[in-house]
């Protein structure tokens, strides 16, 4: 197996390649771009990187030093013990370079002002190019991938026969963490959903948001996921609780069908706006288009959304490699929603579905 220093410095060495400029420096704080930092580096803490053809320096403080010796190898540190812009400017300045490039989305404005008034070089924005090198996963990758996906359907196997009416949507989800942490999940692989009733119509819910507790004929939706060595599945699963209303039944098969067909449609070649018609489609037809409004599906990685995307309005192209997520929904306000999403893994003629709990029909649970 390669070593981990040598795979960082590889991928230094492709982001640099894939630029129009000498140099990158990228800044996590308070998380704003860890992923680039550790996918980079193997660092998973607060800091900046600048990287200049082959050559590289990593700032942090002293909270980090330590971490940062353990985790990075080779590359140089540099503990600041002023304000680290000002010290990012002196590595610019001492490499005279006059251009380096930044990817906007991840920084602050205020960064970014405090960077361009202390030296004598040019910040050059360009779109997230660690991001698109991330779309393609290593082998290694995707045992990590797939880790974390049987740990999310392992944690979900165990908790259904502890399902009763009255539990509280917090306190599923919590059980559910418990489970996937026990199972050697790192924390979490984003926050929890666990809903029910018509809070399922609602996409990013959250159990603090309501705290409702389950009834009779609840839809129950799960979408959460687990993360290993910083790699997140995420899978949804909606269920019943007791006999399932008629309309219920419905919508699942609907968004079934169409999860199975976007599925049956993935391979190296299509385009995220060709896989995401396929399901669009099968909803569109039975009525339910409007309801409907997000994307099909998303890349998964060291960060849950990532590319490629999955959407009408996707710039992607699949390929051999990539792993997205499947994710249909039909949300009734009022009423309550239903999404069913699986995780995937690209292959030259389709893909490998890395989620395996259960999904042929709307389960009853909690009698
Ligand atoms: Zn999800
Ligand atoms: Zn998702």
């Amino acid at each position: 197996m390669t070593k981990p220093e040598i795979i960082y410095a590889s991928r230094r060495k492709a982001l640099v390649k894939s630029l129009d400029a000498k140099a990158f420096i990228a800044y996590n704080y308070e998380h704003s771009d860890r992923a680039t930092l550790r996918y980079l580096t193997g660092f998973t803490g607060e800091g900046t990187l600048l990287l200049v053809g082959d050559d590289g320096v990593l700032l942090t403080d002293s909270r980090y030093t330590e971490q940062a010796k353990r985790e990075v190898g080779e590359l140089h540190v540099h503990e600041c013990r002023d304000w680290m812009a000002k010290d990012a400017a002196a590595e610019i300045g001492a490499r005279g370079l006059d251009r380096v490039a930044f990817a906007a989305r991840r920084v602050t404005y205020s960064w970014y002002d405090a960077l361009r008034k202390l030296g004598e070089f040019a910040l050059v924005d360009v779109p997230d190019p660690t991001n698109d090198l991330r779309a393609l996963k290593s082998p290694e990758e995707i045992v990590a991938l797939r880790r974390a996906a049987k740990i999310a359907d392992e944690a979900l196997r165990e908790l259904v026969p502890e399902l009763r009416v009255g539990m509280g949507e917090a306190e599923i989800a919590l059980r559910l963490e418990w489970l996937m942490r026990g199972a050697g999940s790192e924390g979490v692989g984003f926050e929890t959903n666990v809903s029910c009733g018509e809070n399922t119509a609602l996409n990013h819910y959250n159990p603090a948001m309501g705290g409702r507790a389950l009834h009779q004929g609840d839809l129950l939706l799960f979408d959460f996921g687990a993360c290993v060595d910083g790699y997140r599945s995420d899978i949804t699963r909606t269920l019943c609780v007791g006999r399932a209303p008629k309309q219920a039944v419905e919508i699942y098969s609907l968004v079934l069908k169409a999860n199975e067909a976007a599925i049956a449609a993935v391979a190296a070649g299509k385009t995220g706006i060709e896989v995401d018609a396929v399901a669009r489609a099968v909803i569109a037809e039975a009525g339910y288009g409007d309801r409907f409004g997000h994307g099909l599906g998303h890349g998964i990685g060291l960060e849950v959304h990532e590319r490629p995307s999955l959407s009408t309005q996707s710039k992607d192209t699949l390929a051999a490699g990539m792993v997205t997520t499947i994710e249909p929904g039909i949300y009734i306000p009022g009423f309550g929603g239903v999404r069913v999403e699986d995780d995937v893994v690209v292959t030259a003629s389709g893909c490998d579905v890395i989620t395996a709990f259960p999904k042929e029909r709307l389960i009853e649970v909690g009698t």
